[in-house]
């Protein structure tokens, strides 16, 4: 069985462990849906339709910026409070139908029952989102996935709230076995306790476990929900194309600061232009040799310090079974809170003076102390 672990704070989670097949393995990218030159997916539109004008203007402003796709527009808003705004419902469909009309470009909305697909298909709309809050209930996903069997449109499925990979997977596997083909995946960040510049983390780890099991799945990237606020948009975008997503849903309003909803993470057009003309779309692959030969050196020079590490680690591990006897046989106990202190601080310090960051060397401590733990236990339970 072949585990490989990915730490979550203090969880940790199992990525690759055994489990079912997925049948995601046959999906196939998204490619030419919608129609447009290469490059990335832009899904851009307001977080929420709020008038006919609003979305018409929008959708016109958004298109004629040439860089836009799809649209986007949220009918019905799920929302944290009752009394905030709810979204216009079902008379806001035929308003995205006429923005589609006058502008050319496809449109979707966010579906969280079978009442809105049912709605949405009723309009025409070109595609559905599956929001955040429905990605974690298994209950409201299939019953979205029974209301879409037959209908092949194209279905975006957020990330769940919670730092949930198996959750998000079995969003993903529940479309496809209602018979969608066209289906992409929506990073949009997790809840989190605690302080942090963001409104949902990013926790890359998650969305990279998603594109490494799956490498022909479309998975984009959402920063405004990620980020909650304009200024941090840029760099989340950036890093998105960075690690090969394939675009991005990102938020925008006429008058951002007047939108009914998210109106702290809301860009202009203009502005969502001027990001994109700065952003840095590198090749996931160079046909350059020296490129490739440079590329190949660098990454033996890394198995090689991976293997050493490891076998360091397995050194290590070797005198903590010999420290676990001997304690064993003094009668000591395992669990040394002046020893796992002093630990803490020489190693951070060292750690420091190399450029390891701090986080960084304390979730390696945390891992590592859990294990030489697990190893004394071990030992000390043992019968001679
Ligand atoms: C949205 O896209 O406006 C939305 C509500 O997103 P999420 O489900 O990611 O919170
Ligand atoms: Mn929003």
């Amino acid at each position: 069985m072949c585990h490989r672990l990915y730490p979550l704070n203090q969880l940790t989670f199992a990525v690759f462990t055994e489990r079912m097949p997925s049948s995601l393995h046959s999906i196939q990218p998204l490619n030419d849906w919608p129609k447009r030159p290469g490059g990335p997916l832009l899904i851009s539109g307001p977080c929420s339709v709020e008038s006919e004008e609003q979305y018409i203007e929008t959708a016109i402003q958004l298109a004629k910026t040439g860089r836009v796709h799809l649209l986007r527009g949220g009918i019905w808003k799920p929302r944290t409070r009752p009394d905030a705004f709810e979204g216009v419902g079902a008379k806001g469909l035929p308003w995205m139908i006429s923005a589609r009309e006058a502008c050319g470009l496809p449109v979707m909305t966010e579906v969280a029952n079978a009442e809105h697909v049912e709605l949405c298909l009723k309009h025409g709309l070109d595609a559905v989102w599956i929001g955040a809050r429905t990605t974690v209930n298994p209950f409201s996903v299939q019953e979205i996935a029974d209301a879409l069997r037959g209908v092949d449109i194209p279905v975006f499925v957020k990330n769940p709230v919670n730092p949930d990979l198996q959750l998000w997977m079995g969003a993903l596997e529940r479309m496809q076995r209602a018979g969608i083909t066209r289906l992409a995946a929506i990073h949009r960040g997790f809840s989190h306790v605690g302080d942090s510049i963001y409104r949902n983390k990013p926790m890359w780890e998650i969305p990279i476990a998603l594109r490494t099991e799956f490498p022909n799945l479309t998975l984009i990237c959402d920063p405004s929900h990620i980020c909650g606020r304009r200024d941090l948009l840029q760099a989340v975008a950036q890093k998105a194309i960075d690690l090969n997503m394939d675009g991005w849903m990102i938020e925008s309003h006429l008058n951002p600061d007047a939108a009914l909803s998210d109106a702290a993470q809301q860009i202009v057009p203009e502005v969502l232009i001027a990001m994109m003309d700065s952003m840095q779309v590198r090749n996931a692959q160079s046909d350059d040799l020296k490129f490739i030969n440079e590329l190949q050196s660098l990454r033996s020079r890394i198995d090689k310090v991976d293997e050493e590490i490891i076998h360091l680690l397995g050194k290590r591990m070797r005198i903590t079974e010999e420290l676990g006897r001997f304690k064993k046989e003094e009668s000591v106990t395992i669990f040394q809170i002046d020893r796992w202190k002093e630990i803490l601080e020489t190693r951070t310090m060292l750690a420091e003076q190399v450029g390891l960051s701090k986080e960084f060397i304390l979730k390696y401590l945390e891992q590592l102390h859990k294990e030489s733990i697990r190893t004394q236990t071990r030992v000390m339970n043992k019968r001679d």
